[in-house]
C-alpha cells in the first residue's frame, strides 16, 4: 500500500515535469536577490541556479542585465536607480538552455522608498549659472562621458567585495536633494568622503581606467570600468596618477584628493554607476561579494 502510493507520487512528478518542459530536462531555477529588501538606490546581487543554461540575460526597470556564469550559478551585479519609482517592479530573465530551448522567468520585486535628505550648498556662481564658454566645456564633457559609458567590457573585471577608495570618513549624503545657492536643485548621486587635500585615493576593485582627465563639474576625474556596465567614478582630485587604458586592481593608487570642479572644499566624491543607474556606494561597500570571485 505504502509502496504503491510512493510509486504513484514519483510517477506524478515525472509526468508533470514532462508536461511542463516537453523534451527538455527538468529546470527548477531559483532566483535570489541580495539584499532581499530592495530600496531605491540599492545595488542588487542577483544569483540564479540554472545549471543547464548556456546564456542568461535579463531586464529590470528598463536596464539590461548581463549575467555571467560561476559554477552552476548565473550571477549579475545590478541595481535600482536612486530615482526609480517605488512599488512593484518586474525582473525578467531569459535563459537559453543547453539543448537550445528558451526559458523565461518573471519575478516581482518590490522597490521600497529610501529616505534621503534635502541639503543646501553655496558654490561659486559660475557653477550655478555657467557662461557661454563654460557651457561649451560642459557640452564637450557630456560627449566625452557619453563615449566612455557607451561600451563596457563584456566580462566582470571585479573580484570579491568593493573597498572604500580612501581611509577618510564618509558622509551619509547619497540621494540628498540639493539646492545650489538656493537656485539649482539636483540629487547627489554619490558619496562624499571627508578627504583632506592630498589624501591617496585607491581603486575600490579591479577594472580598467576609461577616463582620467579634468571635467568642468567633476574636476580631475577618474572613471573605472569594472565590466558588464558597472563603473566607479572618483572626482575632484588634485593630482591623477593613472592613465586611460590602464588595468588596476583593488588598492592601486589612482591619485590624490583635492578640490577641483564644483566643490565647497577638498573632499572625494565617489559614485557607482550601473547601466546608467546611479547606486548607493555605501550599500555597495556593504554588499558581501566574497563568494563571487
Ligand atoms: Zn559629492
Amino acid at each position: 500500500m505504502m509502496v504503491s502510493r510512493a510509486l504513484g507520487l514519483i510517477c506524478f512528478f515525472a509526468f508533470s515535469e514532462i508536461c511542463s518542459y516537453g523534451q527538455h530536462p527538468p529546470v527548477k531555477p531559483v532566483v535570489s536577490l541580495t539584499p532581499a529588501f530592495v530600496e531605491a538606490g540599492s545595488p542588487v546581487l542577483i544569483v540564479i541556479s540554472l545549471p543547464n543554461a548556456k546564456s542568461v540575460s535579463g531586464e529590470w526597470l528598463g536596464h539590461k542585465i548581463e549575467f555571467f556564469q560561476r559554477g552552476e550559478k548565473w550571477v549579475a551585479l545590478a541595481g535600482v536607480d536612486v530615482e526609480a519609482p517605488v512599488g512593484p517592479s518586474t525582473l525578467l530573465v531569459s535563459a537559453q538552455l543547453d539543448d537550445g530551448g528558451p526559458h523565461d522567468l518573471r519575478k516581482t520585486v518590490e522597490i521600497h522608498p529610501a529616505h534621503y535628505r534635502t541639503g543646501k550648498l553655496t558654490v561659486p556662481p559660475k557653477f550655478v549659472e555657467p557662461g557661454p564658454e563654460e557651457q561649451k566645456e560642459i557640452a564637450a564633457d557630456a560627449e566625452v562621458k557619453k563615449a566612455v559609458f557607451a561600451s563596457s567590457v563584456d566580462e566582470p573585471l571585479w573580484h570579491g567585495g568593493f573597498r572604500a577608495p580612501v581611509s577618510s570618513p564618509s558622509t551619509d549624503s547619497f540621494g540628498t536633494r540639493r539646492m545650489f545657492n538656493g537656485k539649482l536643485a539636483s540629487i547627489h548621486k554619490g558619496m562624499d568622503f571627508r578627504a583632506p587635500m592630498g589624501a591617496v585615493v585607491r581603486a575600490s576593485n579591479s577594472g580598467v581606467v576609461v577616463l582620467a582627465q579634468h571635467l568642468y563639474y567633476e574636476g580631475n576625474c577618474v572613471i573605472i570600468d569594472h565590466g558588464l556596465g558597472l563603473y566607479t567614478l572618483s572626482m575632484h582630485f588634485s593630482h591623477i596618477d593613472v592613465h586611460e587604458g590602464q588595468r588596476v586592481v583593488a588598492g592601486d593608487k589612482l591619485g590624490l584628493s583635492g578640490a577641483t570642479g564644483r566643490v565647497t572644499g577638498p573632499h572625494l566624491h565617489w559614485a557607482v554607476r550601473w547601466e546608467g543607474a546611479y547606486l548607493d556606494p555605501g550599500k555597495l561597500l556593504k554588499l558581501n561579494l566574497n563568494a563571487i570571485r
